[in-house]
């Protein structure tokens, strides 16, 4: 059991704190400098003395800890992860009931009440990711209230953390059960995914834009020419080519997104070969589309928040606009431009004047067609509105 500390909350943030703000910051508590170990449990108490929260200590690239709990004596043991864990899976009742999905999101983090952990689901299969060092120290009590709070075939992991030191030789992402194929096959909206989940830092699919492959596929696909840039594994290029997309063409720098695309397309039996699967820099693509006059019905920008590659670092803060313009001149006259980032870096307002300004200084014309934010798996807290990353906009360009 982690030893427990009080610190004082500097008056300014204690009201931040009560309304239930969860992301525990260095610069909110006077005497920091008592807090040592990653994992150690903090009473944060407000000026005259009074308990506001319990929260932990983890170090991650947005803050110090996260809040547990308003009520003074509880216990941070099995028993309280449980809790949690049982009504995160009652929230997430249809997605066991759906037959049609078996990959979503179960626990996620904050918006279920532990920031830093998030736990995914892959058919009878869970997935844990720990953000720091400071929630993995809780590592036993959560494994043992997982496993009272769900029926499973096995348990990994990913660890999103420094590892290096006192885990340096746990190498394995596999913690208990039964040992998953390599890959298993997932299902979501009937969209088949090959998953796997002890192969590097990401499983094949982000569950994040599932609402979106839905919509691309059902909505917006039949008949259109799609080109996906930044596209990974292809799984928006799987969901439109299901809903009758005439071709797809995938764009990503990555060498290992080709035979991952051509899976993902075998896997939902559609023939790989019928479609094009492009090895390249998104950038040096664009140009070679505008020099070739090749025209899409439909346009995909998932690009990472930031990403360095041999020539040039891109960042969607800065750089989203002009990633926007040249989408705009290889998109069809009434085509359709799917902006999408899962930067929190910026609101969706900042992201809807990107939009406005790469069409105004192209003098074209556009109309949003709907948006869309995390999906009901990824829970998000009113009082944390920035846990809400993702922004996706389906524009339509009239010109
Ligand atoms: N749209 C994908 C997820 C994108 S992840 C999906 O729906 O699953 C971001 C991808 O961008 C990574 O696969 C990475 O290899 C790729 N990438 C980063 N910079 C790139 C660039 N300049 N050109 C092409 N791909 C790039």
């Amino acid at each position: 059991m982690m030893q427990t500390i009080d610190v004082s909350v500097k008056p300014d943030f204690v009201s931040k704190y009560k309304d239930g703000y969860p992301l525990i910051s260095k610069e909110s508590i006077k005497n920091w400098d008592k807090v040592k170990e990653e994992g150690t449990l903090l009473n944060l108490l407000d000026e005259k003395g009074k308990f506001i929260l319990k929260a932990y200590h983890g170090r991650q690239n947005k803050g110090y800890g996260w809040a547990l709990s308003t009520d003074k004596d509880e216990k941070i043991d099995a028993r309280y992860f449980s809790k949690k864990f049982k009504s995160a899976v009652e929230y997430r009742k249809d997605f066991y009931a759906d037959e049609s999905t078996t990959a979503f999101r179960v626990f996620n983090g904050e918006g279920d009440g532990v920031g830093g952990l998030t736990i995914d689901y892959f058919d009878g299969f869970y997935l844990l990711t720990w953000y720091s060092l400071g929630i993995y120290e809780f590592k036993e009590e959560i494994l043992e209230a997982l496993k009272n709070s769900v029926e499973y075939k096995g348990i990994y992991q990913k660890k999103r953390f420094d590892s290096k030191g006192k885990y340096l030789n746990e190498k394995d992402d596999f913690i208990s059960g039964e040992k998953a194929e390599a890959p298993i096959i997932v299902k979501e909206n009937g969209i088949n995914f090959a998953v796997y989940l002890d192969d590097g830092a990401m499983v094949g699919v982000f569950l994040d834009q599932k609402d979106v492959r839905h919509t691309i596929r059902d909505k917006y696909a039949k008949g259109k020419t799609v080109l996906n840039t930044f596209s990974y594994t292809g799984a928006f290029s799987v969901a439109a080519a299901l809903g009758g997309a005439t071709k797809t063409t995938s764009v990503d720098l990555a060498k290992r997104s080709l035979p991952k695309t051509s899976e993902q397309f075998r896997v939902n039996k559609i023939n790989a070969d019928t479609q094009e699967i492009i090895v390249e820099d998104v950038f040096n693509y664009f140009k070679y589309a505008v020099k070739k006059k090749l025209l899409f019905d439909m346009v995909v920008l998932d690009p990472p928040s930031f990403a360095r590659s041999k020539k040039r670092t891109f960042s969607a803060s800065k750089d989203y606009v002009n990633l926007l313009k040249e989408a705009i001149q290889i998109t069809k006259k009434g085509g359709i431009i799917i902006a999408s980032t899962n930067s929190a870096n910026f609101s969706m307002m900042t992201f809807s004047d990107f939009i406005s300004k790469a069409f105004r200084e192209l003098k074209g014309k556009y109309k949003i067609k709907e948006r869309f934010t995390l999906p009901k798996d990824f829970k998000v807290l009113d009082s944390f509105k920035e846990g809400n990353y993702l922004k996706v906009v389906f524009i339509e360009k009239i010109k």
